[in-house]
């Protein structure tokens, strides 16, 4: 472990480099009309940082390559899948472990297994596939996160947090057995990748065991949430993030998990669970809509890769240069003076486009006409997480209006250097000393489902 009074380094060195685009303003205009200035239809090769997700993106290291060649491709009980089901009982403790090819093929099957039409199902702030997921099998998504989570300004470390007295006030109101669990995600990606607290999370575990509540865990950023444990909450400086990581997961019943973001692996996922019927009944499922259950939809390959990730991301100076690397560039802005959610997230800087293009009403999607002018600006490739990502209510079919209305700028893991996070901060400051000029988009494809993958916009003319 690197020493805590020097300064947050890679521990890596880099064997293979893969060479970028550097594009024109006026190449990347044409291509950012043609893709409906929404920046999931650019193509990658017409991007110069990219910045879109961190989902999927992370750099293999060496060993897991070597897993890579490791594959055992039997359509049946692969090596690899019992590697995988190893590093999962022991870094994250859950007894039973179904592969799925990605997060949202683990919480397909959750959502069928354990909720049944008109249940609720309440979580710390909401995820765009989790929630959908869970309405398509007849749920209701109820907010139960603090309220602090919600403003860009309050500088809370656990802006994770449940609020208990919400959630005993579903309780009251719909009675515990039309809540099939509680959702619990580590960090929360929308709040803008803010941890929950180990104390919290224990109160959660004691209210829910007296009402007979499962808890299920979106552990999709388990380790960088530990991290943040281990950095700031009273009580758990000496401890190691791969132990508080084990004690998080400990305290809930079963979990989600996307493997393409702690785990780095560009592909994968798995679901697991401590109830035997809950596993059986996932096993029945699986192979409907994912492949066997030893391998649920990954090539053994993946699933090696997966196993050695698993160890590498709660690796003490992997995490902290990781979380390192992100508070960097959110220094840098908040020194530039952006408008930014407070405090930094672990997996990205999220910017408050409601501050940052006040003159842009929220019907006209200022967060998506940032991102839009952010590619043109450098080449630098965000998301949308406002207006656009919240879709619609399933019931009144009524935009939802976000509380948050941010632009994400994720970094990817092990991929970027310090002086792209560099470039990044004067491309933010640029914009942001031109957003007078920004002008608002109008909608004009909007698709069914998660409409920000794929809706297409043009510019307002005033
Ligand atoms: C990415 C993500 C998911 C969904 O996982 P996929 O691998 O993209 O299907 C679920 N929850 C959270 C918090 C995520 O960030």
């Amino acid at each position: 472990m690197t020493e805590q009074h020097t300064p947050w380094a890679e521990p890596y060195k880099i064997k293979m480099v893969e060479p970028l685009a550097m594009t024109t303003r006026a190449h990347r205009q044409k291509a950012l009309e043609e893709a409906g200035y929404n920046t999931f239809l650019l193509k990658s090769e017409d991007v110069y940082i990219d910045l879109l997700t961190d989902s999927g993106t992370s750099a293999m290291s060496d060993r897991q390559w070597a897993g890579m060649m490791l594959g055992d491709e039997a359509y049946a009980g692969s090596r690899n899948f019992y590697n995988l089901e190893a590093a999962i009982q022991r870094y994250y403790g859950y007894k039973h472990v179904i592969p799925t090819h990605q997060g949202r093929g683990a919480e397909n099957l959750i959502s069928r297994i354990l909720i049944k039409p008109g249940d609720i199902v309440p979580g710390n702030m909401y995820f765009t596939t989790t929630r959908l997921h869970q309405e398509l099998s007849g749920g209701t998504f109820a907010d139960i996160i603090i309220d602090e989570a919600h403003d860009p300004e309050n500088l809370f470390p656990f802006k994770g947090n449940v609020d208990l007295k919400k959630l005993e006030a579903l309780i009251e109101k719909h009675g515990a057995k039309k809540i099939p669990y509680v959702s619990i995600a580590t960090t929360v990606n929308m709040a803008g990748g803010q941890p929950i607290s180990l104390a919290n999370m224990r109160a959660l575990r004691e209210l829910t065991n007296k009402h007979g509540i499962r808890i299920i865990h979106d552990m999709t950023r388990v380790a960088e949430n530990a991290y943040m444990i281990q950095q700031l909450e009273p009580g758990h400086a000496h401890r190691s993030t791969a132990e508080i990581v084990h004690e998080l997961c400990s305290l809930t019943d079963g979990a989600t998990m996307s493997a393409k973001k702690d785990a780095l692996v560009n592909i994968g996922g798995f679901m697991a669970t401590n109830e035997w019927d809950v596993f059986e009944e996932a096993r029945n499922q699986v192979v409907i809509y994912e492949g066997l259950h030893t391998y649920g939809g990954l090539a053994g390959r993946d699933m090696e890769a997966m196993a050695i990730g698993i160890a590498e991301s709660v690796d003490e100076d992997h995490i902290r240069a990781r979380v390192g690397q992100v508070a960097y560039l959110g220094e840098k802005l908040l020194d530039a003076g952006i408008p930014v959610v407070k405090p930094i997230g672990t997996h990205g800087v999220f910017l408050n486009a409601k501050a940052f293009l006040p003159h842009i009403p929220q019907t006209s999607f200022p967060a998506q006409a940032l991102a839009a002018e952010l590619y043109l600006d450098a080449g630098v490739r965000t998301m949308e997480r406002g207006i656009v990502s919240a879709g619609r209510n399933k019931d009144t079919g009524e935009n939802y209006m976000p509380e948050l209305e941010l632009v994400r700028l994720t970094i990817p893991r092990r991929v970027y250097t310090q002086a792209h996070m560099d470039v990044i901060a004067a491309s933010v400051a640029n914009v942001y000393r031109n957003r007078d000029k920004v002008k608002g988009l109008k909608m004009v494809y909007e698709p069914k489902y998660l409409r920000f993958f794929q809706a297409r916009f043009e510019p307002l003319s005033a």
